[in-house]
């Protein structure tokens, strides 16, 4: 196969001069279930991590339809326009449901995606938020190597991936819709404490004058709530993705919260903490799978378990029983 002809050391010269077939072909082979192409891309993520972490990464979350993909867009071509170079990834599971992806196949932030300086990369297919997390994570150090200084990890404001995504980036910014009160009930407080900033979309035409009375409400509920940071305290915005109006502000935002927490030292203490807590849920991970497939582990599961759904011993008894058939070697 051409692919695996080609050099580790080519691939990683190509990717750090911003080759954008490069950086997709090692995201695939890092998003590969084969682990002879997973264990490639490892390699050469390997031999760029020293060029990683130069990017502004913010995570952005919110309902489905709040205007997600539009704002990122207007928000991409404005930071380009500056001169940035933008990259915008997905953590999207999909729905144990329907098994189907919730950000939706359409195709998304067409004008963005024709830019050079763009780089747009659907979320991993398939598998748990850990699996998908992980990869985005590792997207992200790629597009970073790659001279990308504005990482966009967008996820939908559902189920746990606003939690996951809150623990890989810089500034976490949530999309609300222009409702009123009672939308207001409906927003998890978890997210809320999760915001370093909070965006109420669309105010725009006919509904600007709502979504200016919902930001002043989501203001009052968001003072309510110990804020994440002793020097910042989350902000409330109004804007429209689809007019650009307070694109501006809100990046002005991002910044603002940069300077601050730069200064305090808890910028670096922050990614300190995410390094720390990414490596220990790997060990968590390949801990689980080893466990599972222990042989004398995996023989044994399917008696316990039935016992102790039959209630003849407890789970506690169970778990020690598995335990010590994994370190009985
Ligand atoms: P996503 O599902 O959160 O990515 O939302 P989309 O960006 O796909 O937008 C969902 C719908 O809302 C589309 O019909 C958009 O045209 C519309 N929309 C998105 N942003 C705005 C906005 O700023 N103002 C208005 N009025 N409509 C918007």
């Amino acid at each position: 196969m051409k692919q695996a002809a080609e050099s580790a050391t080519h691939v990683v010269a190509a990717i750090r001069a911003g080759d954008r077939r490069a950086i997709a072909r090692t995201i695939t082979l890092l998003e590969s279930t084969r682990a002879d192409h997973a264990e490639r891309g490892q390699e050469i993520l390997d031999a760029l991590v020293s060029d990683t972490g130069g990017a502004l990464r913010v995570g952005i979350t919110g309902p489905p339809g709040v205007g997600k993909s539009t704002f990122i867009e207007a928000l991409g071509l404005l930071l380009i326009d500056a001169g940035h170079r933008v990259a915008v990834l997905a953590v999207d599971p999909s729905s144990p449901v329907t098994r189907g992806s919730i950000l939706g196949d359409k195709t998304r932030m067409e004008r963005l995606a024709q830019r050079d300086e763009a780089f747009i990369r659907p979320s991993p297919s398939g598998g748990t938020l850990g699996g998908v997390a992980q990869r985005t994570r590792e997207s992200m150090l790629v597009c970073e190597a790659a001279g990308y200084d504005v990482v966009i990890v967008e996820t939908v404001g559902i189920g746990q991936s606003e939690v996951t995504v809150a623990g890989m980036v810089d500034f976490f910014l949530v999309l609300l819709q222009p409702g009123s009160g009672d939308e207001l009930q409906g927003i998890k407080k978890g997210v809320l404490e999760l915001a370093d900033g909070l965006v109420v979309n669309k105010a725009d035409g006919e509904v600007r004058a709502l979504a200016d009375r919902a930001r002043r409400d989501y203001e009052g509920a968001i003072g309510l709530l110990r804020p994440r940071s002793p020097t910042w305290r989350p902000r409330v915005l109004a804007a429209s993705g689809q007019t650009g109006a307070g694109v501006r502000e809100v990046w002005e935002m991002v910044l603002a919260h940069r300077d601050a927490l730069r200064a305090s030292g808890e910028a670096a203490a922050r990614r300190r903490e995410q390094t720390r807590a990414w490596m220990w849920s790997l060990v968590d991970d390949g801990l689980r799978r080893a466990f599972r497939s222990h042989p004398a582990v995996a023989a044994q599961i399917p008696a316990l378990e039935d016992e102790v759904q039959g209630l003849r011993t407890t789970p506690a008894r169970a778990a020690r029983a598995l335990l010590d058939a994994f370190r009985s070697d």
